[in-house]
């Protein structure tokens, strides 16, 4: 039997922690420990051409050094293949995923031949061209696997604990979205909702510029006939120039010749308040602390 509780960090290992990251970390950890639950940690690195070697020990590392340890042996994605596996035929054979045979070329010239011009975070929302309805792969080889947003249900409206009251039509702002990718990495979208499942997770702790995932995943959860955790969107940090801090904008690696300092930025990020001691005095403080404000 699964503890009432269950959250998770799940980073990816394309290099060290940030101050970002750590925000995310300590926020997730704080909530497990103010709802008596489980802290787990899980190494997303399916997206192996993106993985650093040694990212994963190093972000380990990082957090020990912060006193957050996962609660339960750490997981690989990239050992997770078949579970992802399952689930793509689940979705296949309840008519939820069909095989797209679009390059990326092929996506535009469908939407400019349609006048449309759609698009998002620079990608193309993606027309529908190989839907089984419309015919198909139209003889062109597969090269990935998308999921059929179901027409008529595809508005996901849901609640966010810091952001509120949430919705996104996912079929008119995102599209069909990959499950499998051509090169046979599998899409975060479809192992993010996997393993929060087979791991029991109940409470989705993670940073605000994920927000945006998640009517993807919930959408993802119905169609397999999974729980739907609970989602909180820590805050961003922002750099001097107000730009979210990440790894592609350069983020420094957090720098923990003092763990402590480290633990007080997020904390400040997180509006805790202040607090004295060594780490595990600190965590302690915290954990009231958001106990008060978030159960
Ligand atoms: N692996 C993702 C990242 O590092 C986080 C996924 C999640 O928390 O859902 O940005």
């Amino acid at each position: 039997m699964f503890p009432v509780y269950r959250g998770r960090f799940a980073p990816s290992p394309t290099g060290p922690l940030h101050a970002g990251s750590l925000v995310a970390a300590l926020a997730s950890w704080l909530d497990a420990r103010a709802h008596d639950g489980a802290w787990l940690v899980r190494i997303e690195d399916v997206d192996t051409p993106r993985c650093v070697p040694d990212a994963d020990r190093l972000i380990l590392k990082q957090l020990a050094d912060c006193g957050l340890q996962s609660d339960e042996p750490v997981v690989w994605q990239s050992h997770r293949g078949a579970l992802y596996q399952r689930a793509l035929d689940e979705l296949i054979e309840k008519g939820h995923a069909y095989p797209c045979g679009c390059s990326r070329k092929d996506i535009e010239a469908a939407l400019h031949s349609q006048g449309l011009k759609r698009e998002r975070h620079q990608m193309a929302v993606y027309p529908g061209t190989c839907r089984p309805e419309r015919g198909g792969l139209h003889g062109k080889p597969a090269r990935a696997w998308r999921f059929a947003c179901p027409g008529n249900s595809s508005h996901v409206i849901w609640h966010d604990r810091r952001l509120g009251a949430h919705q996104q039509d996912v079929s008119a702002v995102v599209g069909d979205f990959v499950l499998l990718r051509g090169d046979g990495v599998w899409a975060y979208q479809l192992a993010v909702v996997v393993d929060d499942a087979e791991q029991g997770i109940t409470c989705v702790v993670r940073g605000e510029d994920l927000a945006d995932n998640t009517p993807r995943q919930i959408l993802l959860q119905q169609a397999l006939a999974l729980p739907v955790p609970t989602y909180l969107h820590t805050p961003l940090v922002r750099d001097a120039q107000g730009e979210k801090l990440s790894k592609q904008t350069g983020a420094q690696a957090l720098d923990l010749s003092d763990p402590a300092a480290a633990l007080h930025e997020a904390a400040r990020c997180l509006n805790l308040p202040a607090a004295t001691g060594l780490v595990p005095e600190l965590l302690h403080h915290w954990v009231q602390a958001w106990g008060q404000r978030w159960r």
